[in-house]
C-alpha cells in the first residue's frame, strides 16, 4: 500500500511507499570508503595548496597558513559567488537577475585524510560545529549577505568533489527556497495556533515514539513524519531559537553528539551511503523568532531522482519513516 502524506511545515507532499520491502543494506549503491592518496589539498601539511585561510583552530598557536590546525577554514578555489562586489538588480521583463555575490567557504574538518565526520571524537565534532558558528557570526555582519546555507556532501553521489572530510558554507544576497518555505510554513502554523510548529513536533513526536531516532535533554533526532527520502533524518534542538548562530554551548555540545550517533547508526545500517547534511537557519533581517526553528538536516543518497520527482516536485519514498527510525534505533 502507498501512502501520500503531507509535510506540516511546507504543506509539501510526498509518496510514500512500502510494497517490495529490502532490506537497509540493499539501498546503498555507493558506498563510501576513505582512500590512501598519493596528493590531497586539504590535507593537513599541504596547508599552501588551498586559498589562505579565513579561520583555523590550532591547540598549540602557530602562524596561519601552517601545520597544526584541527579545523581549519578556506575560501572555495571555484567559487559559486564572488565575495567583492555589491548587490545590484536588474529586471527585464519578467526575467530577474542579480550580481553574484556571496561567500563560498570550505570547512576542512580534520588535517586527517582516514577520518570522516563519523569517526572524528565528539569533541573535534563541535569544533566543526565552532567553525560553522564562527563564520556565520563573522559573515553576518557583512549587509549584502540575507543568508547563509551551511552544508556537507559526502562522497562523490552526494556532491562530494574531494574525499577529504570537509564541509561547505554559501552566505547569500537572497533567501534559499527550502529555507523560504520552512519560514513561511512555520509563519502561518504561528498565526493559527501562536505556536512554533517545530516545538509543537517535538512535543508530539517524543510523545509517539515510533519515528525518533535518539534522544538527549537538548537534541531530539527523528524520522520526519513526509520525508522526501529515505531515512532522511532531522536533529532538533529541544530549546527554541530561530538562529543557529545563537545556540549556546550546550547545545552545539549535545548536537555533536547527536550527528555523531545518528551518522554511526545510519554507516551500520546502510553501510556507509554517501549523504548530504544541511544546517537551515533563519534568514537574518525578518522577525523570525517565535516561530522558526534551526535544525539539522541528514540525507543519505539512496535513491535516484527521476522523471516523475523532477516533473511534478512530489518525492516518492520507499521507506515509510517509521521503519527508517526503527532500523536506526535497532543500530545504535
Ligand atoms: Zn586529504
Ligand atoms: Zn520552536
Ligand atoms: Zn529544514
Amino acid at each position: 500500500m502507498s501512502e501520500l502524506r503531507k509535510d506540516p511545515i511546507t504543506g509539501r507532499w510526498v509518496i510514500i511507499t512500502t510494497e517490495g520491502q529490502k532490506r537497509p543494506s540493499d539501498f546503498c549503491i555507493e558506498p563510501t570508503e576513505q582512500k590512501p592518496t598519493q596528493f590531497c589539498p586539504l590535507c593537513g601539511g599541504n596547508e599552501d595548496k588551498t586559498p589562505s585561510e579565513v579561520l583555523a583552530y590550532r591547540q598549540n598557536g602557530g602562524a596561519p597558513n601552517s601545520p597544526g590546525w584541527d579545523v581549519r577554514v578556506v575560501p572555495n578555489r571555484v567559487p559559486a559567488l564572488q565575495v567583492e562586489g555589491s548587490v545590484e538588480r536588474h529586471g527585464d521583463g519578467v526575467f530577474d537577475r542579480m550580481s553574484g555575490i556571496g561567500a563560498d567557504e570550505v570547512i576542512i574538518e580534520t588535517p586527517d585524510h582516514m577520518q570522516t565526520l563519523a569517526t572524528l571524537p565528539e569533541s573535534a565534532i563541535a569544533k566543526v560545529l565552532w567553525a560553522f558558528h564562527d563564520r556565520v557570526v563573522d559573515l553576518k555582519q557583512d549587509r549584502r549577505f540575507q543568508s547563509i546555507l551551511v552544508f556537507k556532501n559526502h562522497g562523490a553521489a552526494a556532491g562530494a568533489a574531494l574525499d577529504h572530510s570537509h564541509s561547505q558554507l554559501i552566505a547569500l544576497p537572497i533567501v534559499p527556497r527550502h529555507v523560504r518555505e520552512e519560514v513561511d510554513g512555520a509563519h502561518q502554523h504561528y498565526q493559527v495556533k501562536d505556536r512554533c510548529i517545530f516545538c509543537d513536533i517535538i512535543d508530539q513526536e517524543v510523545r509517539g515514539e515510533e519515528r525518533v531516532v535518539g534522544e538527549s535533554a537538548d537534541v531530539v533526532a527523528l524520522a520526519p513524519y513526509a520525508p522526501r527520502f529515505p531515512f532522511e533524518t532531522w536533529l532538533l534542538p529541544r530549546h527554541h531559537r530561530a538562529f543557529f548562530e545563537d545556540a549556546p554551548r550546550q547545545d552545539i555540545e549535545s548536537l555533536s553528539r547527536s550527528i555523531k550517533d545518528v551518522l554511526q547508526r545510519m554507516n551500520r545500517a546502510l553501510l556507509m551511503p554517501p549523504y548530504n547534511l544541511v544546517i537551515h537557519s533563519s534568514p537574518f533581517y525578518e522577525s523570525t523568532g517565535e516561530f522558526y526553528h534551526w535544525h539539522v538536516e541528514i540525507i543519505p543518497i539512496l535513491t535516484k531522482v527521476a522523471g516523475f520527482e523532477r516533473g511534478s516536485g512530489f518525492h516518492i519514498n520507499p521507506v515509510a519513516p517509521e521503519e527508517a527510525a526503527k532500523v536506526f534505533r535497532t543500530y545504535s
